[in-house]
């Protein structure tokens, strides 16, 4: 499906193709609770990366996560680039060169009606704040890390990729 994403101040507008646009990956990380999840968790999405429109492209900025294990002393820069507004800070789409032909929008840029997930992933619970309740389905799954199965792989054993 086409998804049309944008900033809270409008300064930036995004649409890209997806195949894989439900928002069932929860990442309870301290990456993306810092940067896009409020209340615990941020989502991404699956798209194709050769299909991403931007209008307003002089407002978005890129942060590379710096991240460090406990007792290490320096930082380290993850390639990733999470890509976000430089006037109101939303974070917009996460890009990575590991996965050049993927894009992973955050769900909460995206303005189109995102279908439902029947079930849901919560992931790197083991780095979760120590507040955050998660809501756990009958049917989720739980991981203390990062799970084998990729968010194009969750999509096709549910039979969900969307081709339109
Ligand atoms: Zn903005
Ligand atoms: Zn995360």
């Amino acid at each position: 499906m086409r998804l049309e994403g944008s900033c809270h101040c409008g300064a930036v507008r995004f649409a890209l193709q997806s195949r894989h646009p439900y928002p069932f990956n929860l990442c309870y990380c301290s990456i993306c609770r810092k940067t896009a999840g409020g209340g615990g968790y941020a989502i991404n999405l699956g798209g194709d990366f050769a299909s991403l429109e931007v209008v307003g492209r002089e407002h978005v900025r890129v942060y590379h996560a710096k991240m460090r294990e406990p007792g290490q002393a320096d930082a380290e820069e993850s390639p990733a680039e999470r890509h976000f507004c430089g006037i109101c800070a939303s974070c917009l789409w996460l890009w990575d060169p590991r996965w050049p032909d993927l894009v992973h929008p955050f769900a909460s840029a995206i303005d189109s009606a995102l279908p439902k997930p029947p079930e849901r992933t919560h992931l790197m619970l083991a780095s979760k704040a120590s507040w955050v309740e998660p809501a756990i389905g009958p049917s989720d799954r739980q991981f203390a890390g990062y799970p084998a199965e990729s968010i194009s792989d969750w999509h096709e054993r549910l039979g969900l990729a969307d081709d339109a």
